[in-house]
């Protein structure tokens, strides 16, 4: 079985940097906290966490030492309530995320209506929303039928969002708003993902996908090479590869989730290469 894989893999820069940067600060002290899993990716939370990163659902239970901020951002209203209890902020968001946010508020002082595309529930878009009070948060083009009505709109997107979704929702903006600015912050990391995702999807019979199951740009991948003809799976690591996955396969592909690293996905590697072993 001939194995091909997307060209961008392993970690992408923001969660190169927050590992880090994480890694830094828990080599350095012993009171860092982090809010939340601080990536997408069960194998690096438990190394951090067995290194002695701390995790918190929520800046009320952290009263002392450093409060890191992981690549999704956090809320104004944490990052001032950080400040108000003296903690020390460790600051990893990605610059792409602090894009959305410079974006969003841009749009705003011109006088347009916020629309952040995107999970309302995801850590990311809540400190989106967190920079444009007032501002409507959707996730699907049926959504955009429910929206008020008005004349002007600013629109900016989830970093990991779908790119043919956000195009749709674009289209059905335009057909209910006068005048619709839209600025396609999906981070440039995704979109090769994406773009890598939709080529080896058609020349690949099976594809499968390395990630963390709560990672949004993970899933995007599984449905783009779904939906465009490669029977997908979702994997977190080598042991969930099931040789019957592999059974008549010539071709397979292999990708994986921005907060997927390196070393794992040649653990997937070389395990569907033995398992292809057996269908030669
Ligand atoms: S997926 Fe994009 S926005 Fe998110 S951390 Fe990586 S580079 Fe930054």
């Amino acid at each position: 079985m001939e194995i091909r894989k997307a060209k961008t893999q392993g970690f992408c820069f923001g969660v190169a940097i927050t590992v880090k940067k994480a890694e830094e600060a828990i080599g350095e002290r012993n009171d860092v906290t982090t809010l939340g899993h601080v990536v997408h990716n069960p194998q690096i939370v438990e190394s951090l966490s067995s290194r002695g990163l701390r995790n918190a659902s929520s800046v009320d239970e952290v009263d002392s030492g450093a409060l890191f901020v992981r690549a999704h951002g956090l809320p104004v209203s944490v990052f001032q309530k950080a400040e108000e209890k003296g903690l020390e902020v460790i600051d990893a968001t990605c610059p792409m995320v602090t894009k959305i946010h410079v974006q969003a508020e841009r749009l705003k002082d011109e006088g347009y209506k916020i629309i952040v595309v995107g999970d309302p529930n995801h850590p990311e878009v809540r400190g989106t929303l967190s920079h444009v009070p007032g501002a409507w948060c959707i996730e699907t083009v049926e959504d955009v039928a429910k929206l008020p009505r008005g004349s002007r709109v600013g629109v900016v997107v989830q970093s990991t969002y779908s790119r043919d979704r956000f195009t749709d929702i674009v289209k059905a903006l335009t057909e209910k708003y006068y005048e619709v600015r839209a600025v396609n912050t999906i981070c440039t990391d995704t979109n090769n993902r994406q773009n890598e995702a939709l080529r080896l999807a058609k020349e690949v019979e099976v594809m499968v996908v390395v990630g963390g199951k709560t990672s949004a740009n993970t899933k995007h991948l599984v449905e783009l090479a779904e939906t465009h003809g490669a029977r997908s799976y979702h994997i977190e690591g080598p042991d969930e590869l099931r040789a019957e996955w592999f059974d008549g396969v010539s071709i397979a592909g292999l990708m994986s989730g921005a907060s997927t690293p390196g070393w794992l996905v040649d653990q997937v590697t070389a395990r569907m290469e033995e398992l292809g072993r057996r269908y030669a």
